[in-house]
């Protein structure tokens, strides 16, 4: 075992870059902390511009052979990779679960056979993809999806290898060379990803990563000539920050950026279901783009709603993630539990109750958090706080509900509670999200478009659309009889 590399709950974790098909170090490195006791898991190799631009040469070296390797054999390698993470996901589960302190029983039974799925789908949709030739006054149409070349893909910590798969999978089936750049809080399970990767037969340089803060090594990967593609899950600052640095070259730009989500409850709905949708919104202690943060409850039914909500909220077992017994665990660092805090303070500050919570819990734990008596125009209803508060607004009737459900810069996602399928049909048409979930939340197909609108996002992720961004989609138009002399 090299001096690189860390144990984490048994399993060995190099702590280096994976560049070209090597392991690579930094000069120097940054402290990896678990949020579950705030002790340091490692020290992991800190890049700078220097193995920005070593990864991006490595998968720009490694392109044009990946590019042009079938796609039954792409297939085979995105199988054998899933294949890897189905045999590892103990260990992935464990290792992510240390980093970033989301529930060990959802990546054990959720999230990581979802890692598997998410490279077997795009293997499986790689051999489907076509479109159907066209004539046009007998001129035949012909789309083809090429290769587009080096991508960097850069995502979030609250839920990193699942982000980081929804990513690497669609640009290498494409054909496509990657350089993955983990979030500097959780960059454990991309190191893991790299060896599953090797193990299944990835060429060389076709799948880099490397570690970092994004203020020290972003620029040098976003703004670099030889990067074809950017696909970015993350901050609207952030976000904001890489177009500015990808205008340099106009590199495609694909974001995920966050969300203030509605949860309409209509008084027609069925009131345990919307309850206990609405108690959802609490899971990976609120770090979830999606969730939907904004109650938004019909009147005549607030009171009642939001009685059962305290039952059903109060018995939500808080602590370590490894137990699985919890329901909600800790927030990622430090900052974070005091960028919530700030949040829900100022709230209470300008008049906002909090029915249950509204404080810290011990070490790095907020109780979740209820706020009623906010004005639509506040800092808590129009800002992301990315932790366990929801507020709860009421509406008379469908325009106000739509109004307020409406009335943020986002649009990621919205959740609509109501026992009436007509009812659902025209709030559904006006309302402004990337994914509506009509009496349920957080069912996501592959073959759904994904994405945000407003300030959630550019692009849409999943099925062709991850397709047409990684490539350059071509239409070849061949003449009536094209090979012949028509001179
Ligand atoms: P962040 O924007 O702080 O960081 C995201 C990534 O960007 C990290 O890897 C970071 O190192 C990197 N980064 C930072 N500065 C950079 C720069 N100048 N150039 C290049 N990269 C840079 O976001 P976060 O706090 O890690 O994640 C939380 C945010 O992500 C929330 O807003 C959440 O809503 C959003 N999110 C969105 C989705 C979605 O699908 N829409 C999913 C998950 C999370």
């Amino acid at each position: 075992m090299s001096a690189h590399t860390i144990t984490v709950a048994g399993v060995a974790v190099d702590t280096r870059h994976w560049i070209g098909g090597e392991r690579v170090a930094s000069a120097q490195t940054f402290p990896d902390v678990s949020p579950i006791d705030g002790s340091t898991i490692g020290e992991i190799s800190r890049g700078t511009a220097m193995e920005a631009t070593a990864a991006v040469a490595a998968a720009k070296a490694a392109f044009p052979a990946w590019a042009a390797t079938s796609r039954a054999e792409r297939a085979r390698v995105l199988h054998a990779i899933a294949d890897g993470v189905e045999k590892r996901i103990e260990e992935l589960a464990i290792v992510e679960t240390t980093d970033n302190g989301a529930l060990l029983r959802s990546h054990r039974r959720g999230v990581m056979p979802r890692v598997a799925h998410n490279f077997r789908f795009f293997a499986d949709w790689l051999l489907k993809l076509e479109h159907e030739d066209f004539e046009t006054r007998g001129h035949s149409n012909h789309v083809s999806w090429d290769p587009a070349g080096p991508c960097v893909l850069i995502t979030p910590w609250n839920a990193p290898l699942m982000l980081a798969s929804w990513k690497v999978a669609p640009a290498l089936a494409a054909g496509d060379t990657v350089v993955l750049k983990p979030a500097e809080w959780s960059p454990l399970t991309a190191s893991l990803l790299a060896d599953i990767a090797a193990e299944a037969g990835l060429p060389a340089g076709v799948l880099n990563v490397v570690q970092g803060y994004g203020s020290e090594i972003g620029d040098a990967l976003t703004s670099h000539p030889d990067v074809r593609r950017i696909s970015f899950t993350g901050s609207v600052p952030t976000a904001k920050r890489i177009a500015e640095s990808a205008a340099a070259n106009l590199t495609p730009l694909s974001l995920e950026l966050g969300g203030k989500s509605p949860l309409l409850v209509f008084a027609d709905a069925d009131l345990d279901l919307a309850v206990g949708l609405a108690v959802e919104q609490y899971d990976n202690a609120g770090q979830v783009c999606l969730a939907g943060t904004r109650l938004l409850v019909e009147e005549s039914v607030a009171e009642e709603f939001t009685r059962r909500f305290v039952e059903k909220a109060s018995a939500l077992k808080q602590g370590d993630p490894r137990d699985e017994a919890t329901d909600v665990g800790p927030n990622i660092h430090p900052r974070q539990l005091e960028k919530i805090d700030g949040f829900v303070q100022r709230a209470v500050a300008a008049g906002a109750r909090a029915v249950i919570g509204g404080h810290r819990g011990d070490g790095q734990y907020y109780a979740p958090t209820l706020l009623t008596d906010v004005a639509q125009d506040s800092e808590i209803v129009q800002e992301e706080v990315f932790g366990p508060v929801l507020t709860l607004q009421t509406f008379a009737d469908e325009d106000e509900a739509v109004r307020l459900a409406n009335g943020t810069r986002f649009g990621l996602a919205a959740t609509v509670a109501t026992g009436d399928p007509e009812r659902a049909e025209r709030v559904t048409a006006r309302l402004v999200a990337g994914t509506v979930w009509v009496n349920c939340f957080f069912v996501r197909d592959l073959r759904a478009p994904f994405g945000g609108s407003r300030l959630s996002g550019v692009g849409r992720e999943g099925g062709t659309w991850s397709f047409d961004f990684y490539c350059d989609v071509k239409n070849t138009v061949t003449a009536p009889n094209g090979w012949t002399n028509h001179g």
